[in-house]
């Protein structure tokens, strides 16, 4: 089985672009994020066979970080092996979200949090009409499971443009009476 990638296949096993990709990339079709994404996907799907199935959409890349959309179908099968979240980090050497492409930003997020719970999403409207989104997460150990939250707000802003604060269940609550 072949992964389906924003670039060929046969490219990506090769890390050299076709003509075809080549001017895809120039003309900003596709990104240098896409390429390498796919590079470690055809790489890994070798012998690791959920993601020969997989199909890669876009991936966008923030200070070293990736956010991977893949298509809907692609997640549970995806998260049925943890081992392929880390082996994708070790492959493109950064912090790796696996997201669902399309559907509504709470989806989004909720991937993005895999396996935290998001416990709520609100809009926060800043005093310069400017809106972020504030997702509160359960307190315990959050940032052991979630990743460094600094990387992931530019990982996130990427993607979807969404600017993010991640508060958990704790901070909530103090800043609620403070
Ligand atoms: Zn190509």
């Amino acid at each position: 089985m072949q992964p389906k990638l924003p670039i060929c296949y046969f490219d990506a096993r090769t890390g050299i672009l076709c003509a075809n990709c080549e001017s895809r990339l120039r003309k900003g079709e596709i990104t240098t994020a896409d390429v390498e994404a796919s590079k470690a996907i055809a790489h890994l799907s070798e012998r690791n066979p959920e993601l020969g199935k997989v199909t890669l959409r876009k991936a966008f890349e923030a200070s070293g970080s990736y956010v991977l959309e893949f298509e809907q179908g692609d997640m549970a099968p995806l998260r049925s092996n943890p081992a392929i979240q880390q082996e994708l980090e070790g492959a493109l050497k950064g912090k790796v979200w696996l997201v669902g492409a399309g559907g509504s930003d709470r989806k989004f997020l909720e991937d993005v949090f895999f396996p935290a719970k998001v416990l709520t999403v609100n809009t926060v409207w800043l005093a310069d009409g400017g809106k972020k989104t504030k997702v509160i997460v359960p307190a315990k150990r959050s940032e052991r499971r979630i990743g460094d939250f600094d990387k992931l707000r530019d990982a996130v802003k990427q993607a979807r443009g969404i600017e993010l604060l991640v508060e958990t269940e704790r901070e909530a609550a103090a800043n609620l009476y403070s």
